[in-house]
């Protein structure tokens, strides 16, 4: 039996929770997670060509360029792991990238499936991800009160002691919204106008909005 591949794009504020939610999603379906964020973060880690282009602009809470984004995103997808599927996680994030995703799939004869928008009000970003630290080997991530470490501000899973991302400051997160209602919000009727987007409240505890992730997907025709 031939299965088709499964692409999935979840949208939502910084900090509304698709990283958490694209990783059990991810595992769920046997689909590779692409983050574009942790992948720019390793580049940046590596002092790569591409992380020294892309840091400035992360470290000021702005968008990457598209074409930057993109080449990165051409490699993950040509990748045998993504030949199942995928979850994105925080790409698209303007109208330019969801065409050239559009493309991308097009060419591998995919679509995108559907596209879940986690919903969380501004009020309840800030807190989270003020208090957000991750790791930088696992990329786990933990919250000081609503998720916090057992051992100190080490990683439970491998150790490591954990860092607070550059871009997770104040006054970044408040650029990191504001750049998100302008260039990435606007996704949300593309997708919408396509009869694709599911919406779900973000507000509960990690189990809770895997499954109602979950059913919101029940009813995606493959
Ligand atoms: P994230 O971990 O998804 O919140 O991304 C962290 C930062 O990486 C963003 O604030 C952007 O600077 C950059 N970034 C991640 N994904 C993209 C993207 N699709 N397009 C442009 N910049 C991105």
């Amino acid at each position: 039996m031939v299965t088709r591949a499964l692409d999935v794009v979840l949208l939502g504020p910084p900090g509304a929770g698709k990283g958490t939610q694209a990783k059990r999603l991810a595992e769920a379906f046997g689909v590779l997670h692409v983050s574009t964020g942790d992948l720019l973060r390793d580049e940046v880690a590596r002092s790569s060509g591409l992380g020294l282009e892309a840091k400035a602009f992360m470290n000021r809470g702005e968008l990457v360029p598209d074409e930057v984004v993109g080449r990165m995103l051409l490699k993950r997808l040509h990748s045998q792991q993504a030949s199942l599927g995928c979850v994105y996680d925080g790409y698209p994030r303007t109208a330019q990238q969801a065409h050239l995703l559009d493309g991308l799939l097009a060419e591998l004869n995919r679509r995108i499936d559907v596209a879940v928008f986690i919903d969380v009000p501004d009020e309840e970003l800030v807190g989270r991800m003020t208090g957000r630290r991750s790791c930088p080997s696992c990329n786990a991530v933990y919250h000081l009160t609503a998720h916090p470490p057992k051992g100190g501000e080490k990683c439970d899973a491998c150790g490591t002691s954990l860092v607070q991302r550059e871009d997770d400051h104040e006054g970044v997160i408040r650029e990191r919204l504001r750049v998100y209602k302008e260039a990435t919000a606007p996704l949300l009727d593309f997708y919408r106008a396509r009869g694709i987007l599911r919406e779900v409240n973000g507000i509960g505890t990690p189990g809770a909005v895997h499954g109602l992730l979950r059913d919101g997907m029940r009813s995606v025709k493959k």
